[in-house]
């Protein structure tokens, strides 16, 4: 969520006449710096005030240079921030992006720091100008906010309850992205199977998904975070039966234990985990499951800790976000009595981390000898340079890097390649295919980051959009329900 709206910052400072420092000038210091913060990983303040703290000098140096700081950690300090560093120039909220060009101007005429935070969504975010990080996948917000109160969880405070778009504002900008050449999208919430919640229809996510598999040229539709409490069979067979909707899901499980998951106000319990888990799987046989768990919250036994692990031997996932917890300064579990010694949660930690990396291993090793479809990405991994390979993403969401035949054609990034997987590790999988075993299709995404690499040496491209480089604007200003 924060990285998109990232993209929507930058969207709208470009839109205000500024340009991203290009990549040959990075040890120079930009005229605005904008932060935009996360409140949900441990230590973002002393990152924040740390990071603060060297722009200190740096601005004493250059007065003219303006400082911004947004996102959630801006939304839950307020003024603290002015108080901590009174060098910044800016201070704006979750509910407010929108308005960073203006506060910038404003504090730059008025020679004073601007602190603007809203309590809630004035206009749905999707509505901003959007400098898009990939030409061949976009992200599309279907809703923000959320509705739940987990009680380690710092979000419903700082991004309000939710507030759904409406199906035909996303389908058109799905259909907006894939007009310009996206091939892929991903439908972001912070619950995304509530969605419709909001205008009644406890069916609307199956539908959109549904409906996503009705646009032409789009082939690739994920979605992030699904919530265990609400995904409902019809979702199931949603993503069952549509074909551009990926085998992958991300199931957020935090805890096996039945009875943390009612300390951390998570409804389901694990059968009922482990139930959704079983009829995805009959329905869609190849789907890599993912997952986030939450290590030591306050009060869990070693037996709650093994419950976990229990849970993650039989959900086999392809790979999990753990976490220690740690206290978040404003929630509920933050003030509980019985929080752990760290060294109990880092011993348990590890212990977790050991079995699912095994557990990540064996399943990618089930994927040796298989054929698959692989979108080229931009990144190519840190051992690019020595090993030669290029990495994408196989259907299932799984990172694979691979080897091109020494005769083959190199594909650009958005392109696909079908390749068999040669070798495999607890994190990727690898193929160095023989020249027969590979094949490339051309895509309308490679074409367009081909356009976006010309438009960016300020080549004009037949085909291109009418909005140069990955910036649109945003789509039409439609106010948010009250
Ligand atoms: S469902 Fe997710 S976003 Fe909502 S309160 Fe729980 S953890 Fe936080």
């Amino acid at each position: 969520m924060n990285v998109h709206d990232s993209e929507r910052l930058s969207g709208l400072l470009e839109d205000a006449g500024l340009n991203r420092k290009p990549e040959e000038l990075k040890d120079e210091v930009a005229d605005v710096v904008v932060f935009n913060t996360c409140a949900v990983r441990e230590n973002a303040d002393n990152k924040l005030y740390g990071n603060l703290g060297i722009l200190k000098a740096i601005k004493a140096e250059r007065p003219n240079m303006q400082i911004a700081v947004g996102g959630c950690l801006a939304q839950k300090d307020r003024d603290t921030i002015l108080k901590k560093a009174p060098w910044v120039d800016v201070v704006f909220g979750t509910h407010n992006i929108g308005s960073l060009p203006t506060l910038l101007a404003r504090s730059e005429h008025n020679k004073q720091a601007e602190l603007e935070i809203l309590e809630s969504l004035d206009v749905f975010p999707s509505t901003l100008p959007t400098r898009r990080e990939s030409v061949y996948a976009g992200w599309v917000s279907i809703s923000v906010g959320c509705n739940n109160t987990c009680t380690f969880c710092i979000v419903p405070s700082l991004r309000g309850k939710e507030r759904d778009r409406r199906p035909g504002e996303i389908l058109a900008e799905i259909q907006a992205l894939v007009d310009d050449g996206a091939i892929e999208v991903t439908l972001l919430g912070q619950n995304v199977n509530s969605y419709g919640v909001e205008f009644g229809d406890r069916l609307a996510f199956g539908k959109l998904l549904r409906a996503c598999g009705e646009i032409e040229g789009l082939e690739r539709v994920r979605f992030t975070s699904p919530h265990p409490a609400a995904f409902t069979d019809d979702v199931i067979e949603a993503m069952a039966e549509t074909p551009n909707v990926m085998p992958q899901l991300h199931m957020p499980l935090q805890s096996g234990s039945d009875k943390v998951l009612k300390d951390m106000r998570r409804s389901y319990r694990s059968k009922k985990f482990l139930g959704i888990l079983d009829k995805v799987r009959e329905r869609i046989p190849h789907a890599a499951i993912t997952t986030d768990i939450i290590v030591g919250f306050p009060g869990e036994t070693e037996e709650d800790f093994q419950a976990t692990l229990d849970v993650v031997e039989a959900s086999r996932f392809s790979s999990a976000f753990t976490f220690q917890y740690s206290k978040r300064p404003g929630t509920p579990a933050a003030n509980l009595d019985d929080q752990l010694p760290k060294a109990v949660v880092q011993e348990r930690y590890e212990r977790l981390t050991a079995l699912q990396d095994r557990i990540a291993k064996e399943e990618n090793a089930k994927q040796l000898g298989r054929t698959v479809e692989v979108m080229v990405t931009e990144q190519s991994g840190r051992k690019a340079e020595e090993t030669h390979r290029l990495a994408g993403r196989a259907q299932d969401q799984r990172l694979v890097h691979f080897s091109v035949p020494p005769t083959a054609e190199v594909p650009r990034p958005g392109d696909l390649v079908t390749l068999p997987i040669t070798e495999v590790a607890a994190f990727h999988l690898i193929s160095d295919p023989e020249l027969e075993q590979y094949s490339l299709r051309r895509s309308r995404a490679g074409d367009a980051w081909d356009r976006s690499q010309a438009e960016s040496c300020g080549v004009p491209t037949p085909g291109a959009s009418s909005t140069p480089g990955r910036t649109s604007l945003g789509m039409p200003t439609l106010k948010v329900r009250s």
